[in-house]
């Protein structure tokens, strides 16, 4: 475990509040404090890890099989058909929080929840990249 301390492991040990939705044994579920929609929810492991390449392979299952449960749940409490996940990795990525956190983020016809740009590139070494990938997969 690394040393550097989160807001998120304050929230996990209870000395400053959250909105919680969901715990178990590997993750917590709560309301973002800034949603970018309402029903916007945060899921982190209680392992601290700052980037998803970090996490464990059992905190990174716990997460999984809660996420689609708490999707259903945020589409029936707050009657959203459609919702982004986002999980930033980096400061250029737009992470402000080191500790792993997936955004649940429901999106309405008001215009409120994820904005996204999104600039499609070519894939020119398609073959070449792929098997550079899967041959560094551990
Ligand atoms: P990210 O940019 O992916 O690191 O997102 C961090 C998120 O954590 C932001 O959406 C913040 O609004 C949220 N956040 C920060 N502090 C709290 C808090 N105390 N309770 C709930 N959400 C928080």
């Amino acid at each position: 475990m690394n040393d550097d301390r989160t807001i998120f492991d304050s929230i996990l040990s209870g000395e400053i509040p959250c909105h919680r939705v969901y715990e178990d044994d590997h993750v917590l579920a709560f309301l973002d404090i800034g949603p970018l929609s309402r029903g916007h929810v945060l899921v982190i492991p209680k392992e601290r890890a700052a980037y998803m390449h970090e996490l464990s392979d059992e905190s990174a299952a716990g997460i999984g099989r809660v996420l689609p449960r708490l999707c259903r749940a945020v589409m029936k409490a707050t009657g959203c058909e459609h919702y982004n996940l986002l999980q930033n990795n980096g400061a250029p990525a737009h992470q402000a929080v080191f500790h792993v956190h997936m955004h649940i983020i429901p999106k309405f016809n008001d215009g409120s929840g994820l904005g996204l740009k999104w600039s499609p590139g070519q894939l020119g070494d398609g073959e070449t990249l792929a098997s550079a990938i899967a041959d560094a997969i551990e």
